[in-house]
């Protein structure tokens, strides 16, 4: 059962390009997790990668959440001003022998599945720039946790490869942000897509080897599109409704993707009598775990 009195959520978008209906369910899930908790929820816009980031899309993506009756708590937070909380933790892992700078490019190693790991014991070509990866194999494995919808999971994250922490442009990689930033605001709940739970391991050793509380998870089943692809900003994945009866059918349409059983007449309502409801009813009982589903036609 949830502690309610400490429950911490996030939606923790990337501002690459305004919310689609896969966005929509993520964020409506952890949203209803952690009103239905009495709990927490706060909304994080993770800029690390600003060539990707159009500027302005932060409060495009505001805005939508917002027009969904998706209310944050707390100010909203953006990660290009954490640098040096991320530096903090690179130093942390260096000085345990977990990181290490690596000159290679994709190019010299693309035979392999994974990066074969030919820095770990020194940089191969030195004057030239260096990306930063951690040391999957002496960090903690394997890492096994609870997904609160697909239940026991085990990986050893050695044979997922040695995941970039700082890139060769010095740009901070998602691995590393995730886990500082989710510790800083005391996240106990992390609600996100089941695209990320391979990742999720590669969180879990950076936690261990900076001493930080691992939280809870559920991953919930990612909206594909006909040929089975993950929406996204590269195969057109429209954005978000704007009109008003637009907003409350995708609402409805969203609860449902959560296989929530919303009642029929609960589609024509304002989004906060929809979100009353399934506050009310939520329930991840109910949640199939499945690792995708369709896109409703006519969304
Ligand atoms: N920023 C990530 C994304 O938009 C989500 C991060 C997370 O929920 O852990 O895919």
């Amino acid at each position: 059962m949830i502690q309610t009195a400490c429950y911490r959520g996030r939606f923790a978008p990337t501002p690459s390009g305004p919310l689609h209906f896969g966005s929509l369910v993520a964020a409506l899930g952890s949203f209803l997790d952690a009103r239905a908790a009495g709990g927490t929820w706060l909304v994080r816009i993770e800029d690390i990668d600003p060539p990707r980031c159009p500027a302005g899309t932060d409060s495009t993506i505001l805005r939508q959440l917002e027009a969904f009756g998706l209310h944050w708590d707390e100010e909203v937070t953006w990660q290009h001003s954490r640098q040096a909380a991320y530096q903090h933790a690179l130093d942390c892992l260096m000085s345990q022998g977990l990181a290490y700078p690596c000159s290679c490019s994709r190019k010299q190693w693309q035979a392999f599945a994974i990066y074969p790991g030919w820095c770990r014991n020194g940089q191969r070509e030195t004057n030239k720039p260096v990306a930063w990866r951690l040391r999957s194999d002496l960090a903690k494995r394997p890492i096994t946790w609870h997904d609160r919808l697909f239940g026991h999971q085990l990986f050893d994250p050695a044979t997922q490869g040695d995941v970039v922490l700082k890139r060769k442009d010095n740009l901070w990689a998602y691995q590393l942000a995730v886990v500082v930033d989710d510790a800083e605001q005391a996240i106990s709940d992390v609600v996100r897509g089941y695209d990320l739970l391979d990742n999720t391991p590669w969180q879990g050793q950076l936690q261990k080897a900076l001493g930080l509380p691992t939280p809870r998870y559920l991953h919930l089943p990612l909206i594909v599109t006909d040929e089975g692809q993950k929406l996204s900003k590269q195969n057109m994945a429209p954005a978000l409704a704007e009109r008003a009866d637009d907003i409350r059918r995708q609402l409805f349409q969203a609860l449902q993707a959560l296989d929530q059983t919303p009642p029929a007449e609960l589609a024509q309502e304002a989004p906060e009598t929809q979100l009353n409801w399934a506050i009310a009813h939520w329930s991840i009982e109910q949640l199939r775990p499945f690792h995708h589903r369709a896109l409703p036609s006519e969304h």
